[in-house]
């Protein structure tokens, strides 16, 4: 069997589906190509003994780490890629993230270009991912030429409390920028089950709901499910074909021009596996990046929490410099934990405990930046599987942060505060792989996502990264493929 199409992008998550979005409005054809399915809408979508116990959305798929270690990556096959779990999330990286920044072990390297380049497309994907926030209230936010298209969530009564504790402990509470339908006509119901879950109203900003379906219904898009690209194949310096397999059968997919947005250890593992192609620079692959992070529940034996809807808060004050001269970076709600989704980490202890804990803790993600260092790395085994190499950077930075949270968080009235370390399986921000910039021996892709070596092909996915910034990668990545789309040679044929 054989596809044809002008512009064939693999992946439909938010590089793939949005990159699909800008195409249509360009009125470009394209065939988007995902391996995964569509969610079914069903009980399962909203329940956290399914999500974090079952795994249900996961694939069952291994990857391997430094030591030869088996573990289950942070990926989802599905139509939306990973965001149909994500927590919607969408802030801006700050104007400093562009430029090159010294942390504490290390330097943090200059983007091919700058915050004031990608501004434009930050308005242009909040609006497509519905973000709600608000201006004034975070002392490192960046400059914007048009406010947030909603205003911010409000905040349930024990996180307006919490905002008036955390205050008074010394820090800047401020809005999360998070993408939901929540307008007066929207279909968001600020239930418990959006973070980490997949929305059953549709109401959450996913890929799919936003970028992908009104890209399908201008006709101009087309979608292939279940299909998964094995290889690229390249002739004469240019990409000729694409081959993929769906239950056995091999489909041939030609096109003009290629988007590989299939996620970041994904993308660097197909063309890896298709004899390093678009890899003169040797650095394909390299660079693997996924944030220093980690999750805590802070825990006030005096106070419930009774919260739906916990997302709504961050304080980002050391996000340029922790008070000695180098950044370390946020600490955001996540959404409300439930008893059954600690049991996930905290194996051994009994499901009532965990309740009494859950019913009077709140819960963040502390996260810091991550730097590129080239020996950590995705690399294809003997046996073929990915194999992530990766000892995390800047760690010590992390536990300043860490410090400084718990001490603000003691000073907020909660006695215990419960960490759990990000570990390698928790790699959901992974990016870097495939580094922007303007030197071929020193990057994979241009400023613009192509890559240096073969002409039509783009790889748009959080791969392009050339550092990770402290802050979630989603609209950033959504923004650079409205940019690619408009100011590349993507959309022009002979
Ligand atoms: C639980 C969770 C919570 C998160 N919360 C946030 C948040 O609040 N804010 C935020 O900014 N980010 C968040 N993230 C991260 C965010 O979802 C990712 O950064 C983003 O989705 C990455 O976009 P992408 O296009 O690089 O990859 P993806 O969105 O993962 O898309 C890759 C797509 O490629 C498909 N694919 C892979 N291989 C093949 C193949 N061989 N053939 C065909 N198709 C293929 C996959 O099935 C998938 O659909 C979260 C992630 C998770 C898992």
């Amino acid at each position: 069997m054989i596809l044809e199409t002008s512009v064939a992008i693999v992946g439909s998550g938010m590089g793939g589906a949005t990159t699909a979005y800008g195409l249509a409005q360009a009125g470009i054809d394209c065939l988007v190509i995902e391996r995964g399915d569509f969610v079914k809408k069903e009980d399962a979508n909203w329940s956290a003994r399914e999500i974090f116990i079952n795994q249900r959305y996961k694939p069952n798929e291994k990857w391997i780490d430094h030591k030869g270690r088996e573990f289950t990556p942070g990926v989802h096959y599905l139509v939306g890629g990973n965001t149909k779990v994500y927590g919607s999330s969408l802030p801006r990286f700050r104007e400093q993230d562009f430029l090159e920044t010294k942390h504490k072990e290390g330097i943090s390297p200059a983007w091919p270009f700058s915050y004031a380049d990608l501004e434009p497309y930050y308005c242009q994907a909040e609006q497509l991912y519905k973000v709600h926030g608000a201006t004034g209230e975070d002392p490192t936010e960046p400059h914007r030429s048009q406010p947030f298209p909603y205003p911010a969530l409000a905040h349930e009564k024990y996180i307006s409390n919490l905002a008036t504790k955390l205050t008074a402990a010394g820090v800047k509470p401020h809005s999360n920028a998070m993408g939901v339908d929540l307008k007066s006509d929207g279909k968001c119901i600020r239930c418990g089950t959006c973070d980490g879950f997949v929305c059953k109203l549709d109401a959450k900003s996913d890929a799919q709901t936003c970028a992908l379906e009104p890209a399908i219904k201008t006709g101009k898009v087309k979608l292939e499910t279940n299909l998964k690209v094995t290889k690229v194949v390249v002739k004469n310096g240019k990409v000729d074909h694409l081959l993929a397999q769906r239950e056995g059968l091999e489909v041939k997919i030609v096109a003009k021009k290629y988007v590989l947005s299939l996620g970041a250890v994904n993308t660097a593992a197909l063309l890896l596996r298709s004899g390093a192609v678009a890899n003169s620079s040797g650095l394909l692959g390299k660079n693997f990046m996924m944030h220093n992070n980690a999750h805590i529940a802070a825990f006030n034996v005096k106070s419930k929490n009774d919260v739906i809807f916990q997302k709504t808060l961050s304080f980002s004050d050391w996000y340029f410099d922790g008070g000695s001269g180098y950044p370390l970076g946020a600490v955001q709600l996540i959404g409300k934990v439930q008893p059954i989704m600690m049991k996930s980490y905290a194996t051994k202890v009994p499901l009532a405990i965990l309740k009494f804990i859950a019913d009077r803790s709140v819960e963040f993600v502390v996260m810091n930046e991550d730097l590129p260092d080239t020996s950590n790395r995705v690399e294809i085994n003997s046996n073929g599987m990915i194999q992530i190499y990766r000892k995390a950077v800047n760690t010590s930075a992390h536990r300043e942060l860490m410090q400084k949270t718990k001490k603000v968080l003691r000073k907020s009235g909660f006695q215990a505060i419960f960490v759990q370390p990000f570990d390698i399986s928790m790699n959901s921000h992974q990016c870097g792989t495939s580094v922007a910039g303007h030197d071929p021996k020193l990057s994979v892709v241009d400023q613009y996502c192509r890559t240096h070596d073969v002409e039509n092909l783009y790889l748009i996915d959080s791969g392009f990264f050339p550092s990770s910034a402290a802050m979630n990668p989603a609209l950033t990545i959504a923004a650079q493929a409205l940019r690619v789309v408009d100011k590349s040679g993507l959309k022009l044929f002979n």
